[in-house]
């Protein structure tokens, strides 16, 4: 038997046809199938505006930047996410404040936020894990209260502008989610997704930065001058120079670069033309198929996939084995290999990572975070993952775990 892999791209003959296509087209950088891309995102989403890039750590970096965020400001993440999500704020010279997360959801803990807050805070990053939505109805709310808001210590022009702490969601796991009926793209100020390849809308590498701020901004001005801002400060595109007589530029600022490749957004195309139809269906069913198998088993804690106010992406399937510790939680991983199926533990909270270690980050300060993640296995969730590897993901996930709690 072979192994079963853990998140394999779907790659097939309409996806690669459409690569080839643009390879074929003259035109394999920033141009009409970007543009074409943001566009679909946007009516997707029902966001004003959407700017693709190489990655979502790009699009959460540059975010930050075009708030002002530097040295000596605060931004507050849970402690239970991607490094991605804190080495960003490491990069504009700020401080990551790590807060604990729920025990049910595994997301961030919107009261640990509020004790966290302080005149530093500039920016708040939930993080949408495993695809299920934060709670965004009470972040939001939080930032607006009267007593948080005159906290805020406006310093720049857009700080000034929204005249609150912004909030800006990491929704790499999350395209496709919903909360209160509402996709993911529409319930924070600034939503960014990624589209890596184990994510469930890939373009290989790739990111979207989705704008949703509300008057006195104008999406589509900061759109243009993220453009502007994510390919060098050049004031013109290489599509806008290519023009007859349309040599001559300008940089108005050292800016970055991290534009996303019209390869990429033709794969990022047929992925979201299938999305709603077929992705989410497929995953949905196999997500669905493990919650309803793995429930007869007493030692088994289900994820969230779908409640009142809120339906996850369905991008991973992080199963919690109750009673367990972090040792036996491991044992149980080998075994489960050994039965050639491949498994995953999202995340190794960043407190654990030696990097936010060695700064000071403790994870006995986190203790819901370390119980969720010590307990943590996350199963296989891939569009070509048949229900004949679903029973035999089951069947390895069973006799592993029954195999160390009864030794
Ligand atoms: C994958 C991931 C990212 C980073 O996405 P890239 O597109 O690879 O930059 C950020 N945050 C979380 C929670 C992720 O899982």
């Amino acid at each position: 038997m072979s192994l079963i892999p853990f998140a394999p791209p779907r790659i097939d003959d309409e996806i690669i046809n459409e690569v080839v296509a643009t390879l074929k087209s003259g035109w394999i950088t920033t141009g009409p199938r970007t543009k074409q891309f943001e566009k679909n995102l946007s009516a997707y989403n029902g966001n004003a505006a959407t700017l693709c890039l190489n990655s979502a750590t790009a699009g959460l970096e540059i975010m930050l930047r075009w708030f002002g965020v530097k040295e000596g400001d605060e931004v507050i993440i849970p402690a239970y996410t991607y490094s991605a999500t804190a080495n960003v704020v490491v990069h504009c010279g700020a401080t990551p404040v790590l807060v604990d997360t729920n025990a049910d959801d595994f997301n961030i803990n919107v009261e640990a936020i509020r004790e966290a807050i302080t005149k530093n805070t500039k920016v708040i990053m939930p993080v949408d894990f495993a695809g299920y939505p934060c709670d965004y109805d009470a972040i939001n709310a939080l930032v607006n209260e009267a007593s948080i808001k005159s906290l805020f210590n406006a310093e720049t022009e857009e700080q000034k502008k929204l005249g609150r702490i912004m909030i800006l969601s990491d929704a790499a796991h999350s395209l496709g989610g919903f909360y209160k009926g509402r996709r993911t793209g529409i319930l924070a100020d600034v939503t960014v997704f990624s589209f890596h390849a184990v994510k469930n809308l890939t373009t290989a590498e790739g990111g979207a930065i989705a704008l949703n701020f509300s008057e006195p901004f104008n999406n589509e001005d900061i759109y243009k001058y993220l453009c502007i801002y994510t390919l060098h400060g050049q004031n013109k595109d290489a599509l806008a120079k290519m023009q007859k007589g349309n040599w001559r530029y300008d940089i108005i600022e050292a800016g970055f670069k991290c534009n996303m490749t019209d390869i990429m957004a033709a794969i990022g195309l047929v992925e979201l033309t299938r999305y709603d139809n077929d992705t989410l269906l497929v995953r949905k069913a196999i997500c669905d198929k493990y919650a309803v198998k793995l429930s007869g088993y007493s030692w088994a804690e289900l994820p969230p996939l779908a409640s009142q106010s809120a339906i996850t992406s369905y991008h991973l399937f992080p199963l919690r084995i109750k009673g367990i510790n972090e040792q036996q939680r491991d044992q149980i991983i080998q075994k489960i290999f050994d039965f050639d199926v491949s498994v995953n533990v999202h995340f190794i909270p960043l407190p654990m990572l030696s990097f936010y270690k060695n700064k000071g980050y403790n994870i006995s300060n986190y203790p819901v975070t370390f119980n969720n993640y010590s307990r943590e296995i996350s199963l296989p969730v891939f569009y070509n993952l048949t229900d004949e590897m679903v029973d035999r993901v089951l069947n390895a996930v069973v006799s592993s775990v029954e195999a160390v709690i009864n030794a």
